[in-house]
């Protein structure tokens, strides 16, 4: 308990307040929850970056490796979604450079027939 008046420290059993005099039935006494605060988690702390995931996403823009690279974006986001670690959007971006990358070299690839099944087309 704690004199309302001034703030001195009052004895569970004293009707005055020995600082001032004012009397102990108008102290503020602070029950438990009032002097419970709300928990402090100290600053986030988020989870690490799953290496998978990284890797994954710099080897898909690298040729030869990009295949390798799709396996470990794909790893690497099974991981991050037992583990909760980071990285599940690394993993897409990797997964859809990768797979973009084979479709475009596919789509130059069959460029030349296209154009020329096209020209057979027009010429007929
Ligand atoms: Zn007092």
């Amino acid at each position: 308990m704690y004199c309302r008046n001034c703030g001195a420290p009052l004895g569970e059993s004293s009707a005055f307040c020995p600082s001032c005099g004012a009397p102990a039935n108008g102290s503020v006494s602070y029950s438990p929850a009032q002097q419970m605060r709300p928990p402090y988690y100290g600053p986030a702390v988020l989870p690490p970056y799953n290496t998978l995931c990284i890797v994954g996403f710099i080897c898909s823009f690298i040729p030869y490796v990009r295949t390798a690279g799709l396996i470990l974006c794909i790893i690497g986001m099974v991981q991050c979604s037992s583990t909760g670690e980071r990285g599940r959007g690394l993993g897409i971006a990797g997964i859809a450079v990768a797979v973009g990358s084979v479709l475009l070299t596919i789509a130059l690839l069959l460029l030349p027939f296209i154009l020329a099944g096209v020209g057979a087309a027009m010429t007929m």
